[in-house]
């Protein structure tokens, strides 16, 4: 599905403006802070201005349109990856304009991906109202977030009526169950974290995927693997050729200390994001949920 995007399930990313405030664990390694603060110095991350994109960025959705429009499909586009869509300290007409663009560009599937659900109702509804071809999503890295986060997203679900719900489980921290919450939900995201300038990521328990995976087949959510980050399971008997660095996770989310050999541990290797891939035990599970065709 990526096609513009580097990212497995989208097909474009667009950013009306660059810029954010961290506001959460998942927010530790971001990548757009990495890319636009650190490395180009484009814009300043947190209570600093943000910085609204050029005329040819804010034109590229009626490009995709067209074309889409000529393919007769439905591409989605992640909105916005260098920033929240849903951040209270952006110039509220920026978000009005972009969701203007949106209802322009019909046979887009926007992804409002936000760190901060408990915004959507209220800044939606002074935009003028969730474009119908937008569907809302939240990141839930572990338990704590998943408890707080996805309530939101759904007391959203009802009053602004997107395409669909989803979740973004990258980078999974600890375990989720989302109990009946995944009623709610028509798409789970999950995904490893990965090295962002000087941040190292943090490895993931392949049970947590396995977890969130199961939840989807008994739910009917569609489930998307991303990729596994820069850990992989390991064994002792595996060796370790090169002294990688290796990490013990528990399966419970519950610290590791030495000396707790429980079930539930997990040694992780460190090999990079190219080698661990996006396999589970051999599978790349790819699902995208369904949406109307026009
Ligand atoms: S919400 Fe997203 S863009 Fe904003 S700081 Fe967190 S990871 Fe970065």
């Amino acid at each position: 599905m990526a096609e513009n995007s580097g990212i497995s399930w989208t097909r474009h990313t667009w950013n009306p403006w660059m810029g954010c405030t961290k506001v959460s664990p998942a927010c530790d390694g971001c990548y757009a802070e990495a890319l636009m603060d650190k490395r180009y110095g484009k814009v300043q991350w947190g209570n600093a201005p943000r910085v609204r994109t050029g005329a040819h960025t804010w034109n590229d959705p009626f490009r995709w349109q067209r074309q889409a429009e000529r393919d007769g499909d439905r591409p989605f586009v992640f909105c916005a990856s260098l920033a929240d869509i849903f951040d209270n300290q952006v110039d509220p007409q920026w978000r009005s304009d972009a969701f203007e663009v949106m209802r322009k560009t019909p046979r887009l599937v926007y992804l409002l991906l936000t760190k901060r659900p408990q915004n959507i109702i209220k800044l939606a509804s002074a935009a003028g109202g969730l474009p119908s071809n937008a569907a809302i999503g939240t990141t839930i890295e572990d338990q704590k977030r998943a408890d707080i986060n996805v309530p939101a997203l759904i007391a959203a679900k009802h009053i602004v009526r997107p395409e669909f719900a989803f979740v973004s489980c990258e980078p999974l921290l600890g375990p989720i169950n989302l109990r009946e919450m995944i009623l709610d939900i028509e798409w789970v995201i999950t995904g490893g974290e990965t090295d962002q300038g000087g941040h190292l990521a943090r490895p993931t328990h392949p049970e947590w995927f396995h977890d969130l995976r199961r939840q989807c087949v008994v739910s009917g959510a569609a489930f998307h693997h991303k990729q596994n980050g820069e850990w992989m399971p390991w064994r002792p008997l595996d060796g370790n050729p090169g002294n990688k660095p290796i990490q013990h996770v528990m399966a419970d989310g519950s610290e590791y200390y030495p000396g707790n050999y429980g079930s539930s541990l997990q040694s992780m290797i460190k090999v990079g994001k190219k080698v661990s891939g996006r396999e589970l035990r051999g599978v790349t599970y790819d699902a995208f949920p369904k949406v109307a065709p026009l």
